[in-house]
C-alpha cells in the first residue's frame, strides 16, 4: 500500500501546477497506507475499501482538517466533525489524500470562481476544468487519486466529469447524507462521486449512500441492483435538447451516433416533447440563489473563519461579508435576498416553487413510460478560461441539461461520450427514476463498451 500511495503523492506533486488540491495529507495518508500493510501481513481483515485513494471536495467536512469551501470566509477554520459519507469511507479504509480546489461554495461551472486560483485542465492547461467540482474532475483525470466525492447542486459533479472524460455520479437527493457537506442550497445539495472506474464507483456509492440520523432528508430505501445490459429499457431524448442553441454541432452529432447505436443494439429509443425546458434554468437558479442567500447568512464573522475588524456588530458583518466573499457569492446572495424581498416572493420564489413541482410531475409522468431519460452532459467541451471574462450567464447555461435532474431529485450519471476533433472529451448524461442508482450503473457498463 505505502508504495501505491508514495506514487500517488509524487504525482499530485508533479502535478501541482493544476491546483486541484488545496491541501494534501501525506503524513495521515502513509501511515493509514502502513496500518493496512500491517493488518494484512498479519491476516487482520480490513475494510472493504482498504487502499482506495479517494480526494474530498472542499465543502465536505473532515474532523481536524480545514474546511474553507474554496473561499476566503472559512479561512483558518477547522471542521469540528466529518461528514457521514468522509466517516463511512474512513470506517472501510478508504485513504482521504487530500482536499480539492472547487468553485467558491460550489457555485460555478468553470472552477474560475474559487478564492484559491482557478483549476487548470489538464488535457490542455488553457480551458476550465469545469465546475464547481473541477479540482476533484482533474485529480481523478490525471491519476491523482482514484476517487474524488464532489457535491452536485445542479450538475457540479457530472460536467466536470465530462469535461475531463471521466465518470461522475449524483445519487438521488437524499440518498447520501448531507451531514458534513457545506450547504448551498439545501433541497437541491447532495454528495456526488467521480472516478474513471465504474466498479470504484459503485463501490462507494454503496458504503456512503442510506440512512443517517444526522440528516433528517436522508432516506433508507433499498436500492434494487439490476441486470447487467437489459435490452428492455427504455429511453427518451427531448426534442428541445436537440434544438437548444447552445448545443455545439460536434457534440449534436456524437448524441445522434449513439442514439443510432443503442437503437441498432435494440434498445427503444423516442423523442418526446418536454416545453418545460426553458423553464429549468431560471426556475433553478431562483430556487437556489433564494436558498443559498438564508444558507450563506451564517457566515457573519462571527461564528466561523474569517473576522473583519471593526467594533460595531453591523460593521462587523458587513466588512467581514464584502471582504470574505467573492464576486459570484455576492451576486448570488444578492438576487436570493431579492427573489425572497416582501415586494417580489410570490412573483419569483413562490411561482419558481410552482413551476418545480410541475417539472417533478410530468418528469414522474415520463419516467412512468421510460427507465431514463438521456441527453448531452453539457452543451460543449471544456471552454477557454482566459477569455477576457466569461459572463455569468454563459456559465449559468452550461448547466441547462444537468438541473433537471437536480430540480426533480433525481439520480443521474455523467459516462464519457467521446472525444471532439481536438480532442475533448464529451459526456453523455442519464437520469432515472428516483433509487435506481444501480440501474445507472449497469447501463453505464454496458455504454462504456460501445
Ligand atoms: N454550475 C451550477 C451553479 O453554479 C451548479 C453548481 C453545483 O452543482 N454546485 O449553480
Amino acid at each position: 500500500m505505502r508504495r501505491i500511495i508514495e506514487d500517488y503523492l509524487q504525482r499530485i506533486k508533479d502535478k501541482k501546477h493544476l491546483n486541484a488540491f488545496l491541501e494534501v495529507f501525506e503524513d495521515e495518508c502513509l501511515a493509514k497506507a502502513d496500518d493496512i500493510d500491517l493488518r494484512l501481513a498479519n491476516k487482520q481483515p480490513v475494510g472493504k475499501l482498504a487502499g482506495l485513494v479517494v480526494g474530498i471536495k472542499d465543502l465536505i467536512s473532515y474532523k481536524d482538517h480545514s474546511l474553507t469551501c474554496s473561499s476566503k470566509i472559512l479561512k483558518g477554520f477547522t471542521a469540528k466533525f466529518s461528514a457521514t459519507a468522509v466517516e463511512r469511507l474512513l470506517l472501510e479504509d478508504a485513504i482521504i489524500i487530500g482536499r480539492q480546489n472547487c468553485d467558491e461554495f460550489g457555485m460555478g461551472s468553470s472552477n474560475k470562481n474559487s478564492a484559491y486560483g482557478r483549476v487548470l485542465n489538464n488535457i490542455d492547461n488553457n480551458l476550465v476544468a469545469g465546475g464547481s467540482s473541477g479540482g476533484s474532475a482533474v485529480a481523478v483525470q490525471a491519476d491523482l487519486c482514484m476517487v474524488s466525492l464532489g457535491s452536485d447542486t445542479g450538475g457540479s459533479v457530472r460536467q466536470p466529469a465530462s469535461f475531463n472524460g471521466v465518470i461522475g455520479l449524483k445519487p438521488t437527493y437524499g440518498n447520501v447524507s448531507r451531514h458534513g457537506l457545506a450547504a448551498f442550497a439545501s433541497s437541491f445539495d447532495v454528495i456526488g462521486i467521480l472516478s474513471k472506474d465504474l466498479a470504484d464507483n459503485k463501490k462507494v456509492f454503496d458504503v456512503i449512500c442510506g440512512k443517517d440520523e444526522f440528516d433528517s432528508s436522508s432516506s433508507d430505501v433499498l436500492i434494487p441492483e439490476t441486470k447487467a445490459t437489459d435490452k428492455s429499457k427504455k429511453l427518451v431524448y427531448f426534442k428541445q435538447v436537440l434544438e437548444s442553441e447552445g448545443l455545439s454541432e460536434e457534440v449534436r452529432s456524437h448524441f445522434e451516433t449513439w442514439i443510432q447505436k443503442l437503437k441498432e443494439q435494440g434498445y427503444t429509443v423516442e423523442e418526446a416533447n418536454f416545453p418545460l425546458l426553458e423553464y429549468l434554468l431560471p426556475t433553478y437558479y431562483i430556487l437556489t440563489m433564494a436558498e443559498a442567500s438564508s444558507n450563506l447568512s451564517r457566515y457573519d464573522g462571527v461564528r466561523y473563519g474569517l473576522r473583519a475588524k471593526e467594533n460595531d456588530l453591523y460593521g462587523l458583518y458587513s466588512k467581514t461579508r464584502s471582504k470574505g466573499f467573492g464576486e459570484e457569492v455576492k451576486r448570488r446572495i444578492m438576487m436570493g435576498t431579492f427573489v425572497l424581498s416582501a415586494g417580489y416572493y410570490d412573483a419569483y420564489y413562490t411561482k419558481a416553487q410552482r413551476v418545480r413541482s410541475l417539472i417533478k410531475e410530468r418528469t414522474k409522468e415520463l419516467l412512468k413510460t421510460y427507465d431514463f431519460i438521456i441527453s448531452p452532459t453539457a452543451p460543449g467541451p471544456a471552454f477557454e478560461a482566459n477569455k477576457e471574462k466569461n459572463s455569468p450567464i454563459e456559465e449559468y447555461l452550461q448547466d441547462i441539461f444537468t438541473v433537471h435532474a437536480s430540480l426533480a431529485g433525481l439520480p443521474a450519471i455523467s459516462v464519457p461520450m467521446g472525444k471532439t476533433k481536438k480532442g475533448l472529451p464529451t459526456g453523455f448524461h442519464i437520469v432515472a427514476n428516483e433509487f435506481e442508482e444501480h440501474a445507472l450503473y449497469t447501463f453505464s457498463e454496458y455504454l462504456v463498451t460501445l
